[in-house]
């Protein structure tokens, strides 16, 4: 689970004219073990930046992450922490050695856990099987000679080899082909079956992630906007921010096509966000309070929460 997580970059100046990228903004969730939470919104947003806090490549400035009860580094400590929750990236390419062949590239890391190099090479025989290449065929190859659904297929027996229980999946489909990303995604939903995964699933892809998520949630500028079931949010949103994302959301069915974009403009900037309601400067139901006082996060439902003022008007009404 993350805690309050907050991340703010300097982006330069000194003083009262420092300027302070409020990347993640007191962001807390829950992980339930094999459950599958998407995330959206925006880019920008802060999705990737709560990924790495969360898989611990960044540090928070205040807040902290658990792993089965434990606070990672005090507690538990970060090596364990590693083994046991993984991330996929969106580049493929970037994330592999371009020196190391693909068999290599997926036994190092139970190697470095101090596994044999034979039993290591055995595992990732194994697993670049159990990801759909053949190991004779690829496990001699390079980055370079092959395809990008190919690499992320590597890169997912990658994560494997450290028997993680999570995997944070940033974009990891979004840069393949419409028919690769189907394939590589019947991939990852047939792992979760077999392995009793967690993922975090990032995408700006709502239609995927409804697809593969139990759980969604929507982040704007930094915070969380929604969190729920990913029937209820998809079904009955809590958030005007969600509302439109989902309008705008490209509908499989052409003739059901909107032609007017809902969410116009983009969102301002994350170095001086807009006071009260961040998303105020873009919510066409904005009224009294939503340009001075922060929303606190409502309970619209069974583990469904909105952080809107609009809820609270519902509150008093039900
Ligand atoms: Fe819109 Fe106000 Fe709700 Fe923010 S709090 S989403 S501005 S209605
Ligand atoms: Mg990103």
């Amino acid at each position: 689970s993350a805690h309050s997580l907050v991340k703010h970059f300097n982006a330069g100046g000194f003083g009262a004219a420092r300027k302070v990228v409020r990347a993640v903004d007191d962001v807390s969730f829950e992980l339930a073990p094999g459950e599958t939470l998407g995330v959206v919104g925006e880019s920008g947003c802060g999705k990737s930046t709560t990924a790495r806090l969360l898989v611990q490549l960044l540090k928070p400035d205040s807040g902290s992450v658990r792993y089965e009860g434990k606070v990672v580094g005090p507690e538990l400590p970060l090596k364990a922490f590693r083994s046991k929750v993984q991330m996929v990236f969106q580049d493929s390419f970037a994330s592999l050695n371009p020196r190391m062949t693909m068999i290599d590239a997926v036994a190092f890391g139970p190697t470095v856990h101090g596994v044999s190099q034979s039993d290591a090479i055995r595992k990732a025989q194994d697993l670049l099987d159990r990801v759909g290449l053949d190991p004779a065929r690829f496990g001699g190859r390079y980055a370079h000679e092959l395809s990008g659904g190919q690499r992320q297929r590597v890169n997912i027996a990658r994560a494997l080899a450290f028997d993680p229980q999570v995997i944070v999946l940033d974009e990891a489909v979004s840069a393949l082909d419409k028919s690769v990303e189907a394939q590589v995604l019947n991939l990852l939903m047939d792992l979760r079956r077999e392995r009793g995964l967690t993922y975090v699933f990032i995408s700006h892809d709502l239609n995927v992630v409804r697809h593969i998520s139990d759980r969604v949630m929507v982040m704007y500028l930094g915070e969380v906007a929604e969190i729920g079931p990913a029937e209820s949010l998809y079904g009955a949103p809590c958030h005007p921010y969600t509302e439109a994302l989902l309008a705008a959301m490209p509908s499989l069915d052409p003739d059901q096509r909107t032609m007017e974009a809902p969410l116009a403009g983009d969102p301002p900037n994350p170095i001086d966000p807009p006071s009260g309601c961040r998303f105020h400067t873009r919510c066409a139901r904005a009224f009294g309070p939503c340009s001075t006082q922060i929303p606190p996060s409502y309970t619209v439902g069974r583990s469904h929460v909105a952080a809107c003022h609009l809820n609270s008007v519902k509150e008093h009404v039900a």
